[in-house]
């Protein structure tokens, strides 16, 4: 890779591109749900004609954190739940990169929750994509911050006590500016919310369901999902708190009632980034750490 070589060259670019020369083919079990959320990263990064080089993924643990090894970018495999704050560091060294965050649901909704809720609250400019399958994967299926109350797992053999989570709820509450739900069955729908999620400025949260076939098996494929924003059934205003948090609450409990429903749920484009609020204030250069050094 010659680095920073790329940068600002606008190009028609293919997802085949966002494959790594060296690595071996993805290791995840076949049917994962893990392998939309590549697809669609690839296709997002390939439809914004974004270089290899422009970009960083920051990951956690779980079988979510193997996606940097499997995509082409600059990347970082961080530890259990702390891809955030890597991944805001990054942003704020250089914020000419396209940072992307990605991790779990028990990576990020538990062991980085406090995390999360604060780089939503701050509004960093990140799009932060959590694969959602409702269980612990890579360490064999244990109850997750997402599993549904009465989910049974090694953890809870009498099923779980506790309700659920509810993720897009709470974004909204701490403060993302950008939330949608997508699905891995739903590919192209998936492609075009992340091309949206990395164009925002601002914390963008892509809740993306992710089924795990092998240790989830009682668990939803997700299909046939809905998108919310394009069926009759359903109202929403996404520029409207209110009604975003209406819609949030129905989705979420209809989840678990077998009914999926996904898309575009909150876009603030007002509210300014934090990398923005830091440059008005002075605290942060106008230009690219990556231009100021590279580019002669
Ligand atoms: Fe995917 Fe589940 Fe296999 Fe992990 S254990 S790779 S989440 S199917």
């Amino acid at each position: 890779m010659s680095a920073f070589s790329a940068i600002g060259e606008e190009q028609e670019r293919d997802r085949n591109e966002y494959t790594p020369g060296v690595e071996p083919q993805p290791t995840w079990c076949p049917g994962c749900g893990d392998f939309g959320v590549l697809k669609a990263l690839k296709g997002a990064a390939a439809e914004l004609g974004l270089s290899p080089e422009e970009m960083l993924v920051c990951t956690g643990i779980g079988c979510s954190g193997k996606l940097n090894s499997y995509f082409e970018s600059y990347g970082f495999h961080t530890i259990h739940g702390r891809e955030l704050p890597i991944a805001r560091a990054a942003k704020m060294a250089n914020d000419g990169l396209t940072v992307i965050a990605a991790g779990g649901d028990g990576d990020n909704y538990g062991i980085g929750g406090n995390h999360f809720m604060h780089t939503a609250r701050e509004n960093h400019d990140l799009t932060h994509i959590v694969f959602n399958n409702e269980i612990f994967g890579l360490t064999k299926g244990q109850t997750s911050p997402t599993s549904p109350k009465g989910h049974k797992s090694k953890t809870q053999p009498h099923g779980s006590a506790k309700d659920p989570i509810r993720p897009l709820s709470m974004s909204l509450n701490a403060g993302a500016s950008y939330i949608a739900r997508t699905a891995a069955v739903n590919p192209n729908q998936a492609k075009d919310i992340i091309v949206e999620a990395i164009e925002h400025d601002g914390f963008s949260h892509v809740d993306f369901l992710t089924q795990c076939p092998t240790w989830n098996k009682d668990a939803k494929q997700y299909v046939p999902y809905i998108d919310i924003n394009e069926s009759e059934d359903y109202d929403i205003d996404v520029n409207d708190r209110r009604s975003a948090s209406e819609m949030m609450y129905e989705t979420e409990n209809a989840l678990h009632e077998g009914t999926v429903l996904t898309g575009r749920y909150y876009i603030d484009d007002e509210r300014l980034s934090y990398q923005q609020e830091k440059k008005r204030i002075g605290e942060m250069p106008d230009e690219p750490l990556a231009e100021r050094y590279f580019d002669d």
